[in-house]
């Protein structure tokens, strides 16, 4: 059982030196152990490692993407913790005692914000935190559903996540100004990297013709990039605030083959690896082909073209565009 490190600093306090020493010694090649685990360890669930910086921020961010975005603009300053890693649903995770233990320790919380980390308000008070909490969704402009609530998956518009990065930059400052700095040079970096990233979308999209510029999607979580992208959202089989594991009613399905078929989209696209017998079902029947390449709510594998959140933001569009193009 590793201790934190604030009870081990306790424990230090009130041994004698001789002991003070076995444990010190005790500490390192549990460290060590720590890190050589840890570096083989693909997901990003971890807990903090044991760092001997005593000024670095804790900081949690509740899902892969998010954490990509707080970790580009947080550097070597912070000590990261994502809950929801890689290829994890955040619609439909069930925090462990890790996770809960990670949020008591944290300086800062950085979440999307309300419909989305449905879970998280409990775990916050749960663990009994003194972290701040920052939802990096509120200020930015609301995408309403079908159902009237906000879609929370506001990343996939690239100029809402130059916003996210400044929100992120701000509350690293506040929280520890000492690095304000090295965070503010991150930030720029990031924002001009995204700004970039954003103009080269808007001339993939460009070459699609208008009458092709279609989206119907298995998951909901695409509008915010249809807005900001010049694409009409046709319709969805699961709900923006709902993870795959809700099904439609036969009868939805069925009125989302008919405006299929009458909007003319040119195929039904999916997130990768979905096996999405409902996706298929549609595709089936209004005609056209499954696309199944998109990321929507987790970052793809370490190492692959989605690793990081730009990589994510160019993998999709690239699907997008070579399944709409005539
Ligand atoms: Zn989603």
């Amino acid at each position: 059982m590793f201790l934190s490190r604030r009870e081990a600093h306790r424990s230090l306090r009130s041994a004698t030196p001789l002991t003070r020493t076995i444990r010190f010694i005790a500490g390192l090649l549990l460290g060590l152990a720590l890190t050589l685990a840890l570096a083989g360890c693909a997901d990003s669930r971890v807990a903090f490692s044991e760092s001997t910086e005593v000024t670095t921020l804790r900081v949690v961010a509740t899902f892969s993407v998010l954490g990509d975005l707080v970790q580009r603009v947080g550097g070597e300053k912070i000590d990261l913790r994502v809950l929801v890693g890689r290829g994890g649903d955040p619609h439909d995770f069930r925090p462990l005692p890790a996770d809960q233990a990670a949020v008591a320790e944290a300086d800062l919380v950085f979440a999307i914000g309300p419909g989305y980390e449905v879970w998280l308000d409990r775990l916050l008070a749960s663990s009994g935190t003194t972290a701040r909490t920052i939802h990096v969704s509120s200020g930015l402009d609301p995408l309403l559903t079908d159902s009237g609530d906000p879609d929370p998956h506001v990343w996939h518009d690239v100029g809402q996540a130059i916003h996210i990065v400044g929100s992120i930059r701000q509350a690293l400052a506040a929280a520890h100004s000492a690095d304000a700095a090295g965070f503010d040079e991150r930030a720029a970096r990031m924002i001009a990297e995204l700004t970039t990233l954003d103009d080269w979308i808007v001339a993939q999209m460009a070459s699609i013709p208008t009458d092709r510029r279609r989206l119907a999607v298995n998951h909901d979580s695409f509008g915010h990039l249809a807005r900001r992208y010049g694409l009409e959202m046709v319709g969805a089989i699961v709900p923006a605030l709902a993870g795959e594991a809700v099904a439609p009613s036969a009868e939805t399905l069925a009125g989302l083959v008919d405006r299929a078929r009458e909007s003319g989209v040119v195929a039904i696209f999916a997130e990768k690896g979905t096996n999405s017998q409902l996706a298929a079902q549609l595709a089936h029947e209004a005609g056209v082909p499954l696309i199944d390449g998109l990321y929507s709510d987790t970052l793809g594998p370490a190492g692959g073209e989605a690793e990081t959140y730009p990589g994510m933001i160019r993998a999709n569009i690239g699907v997008l565009v070579a399944g709409l193009a005539p």
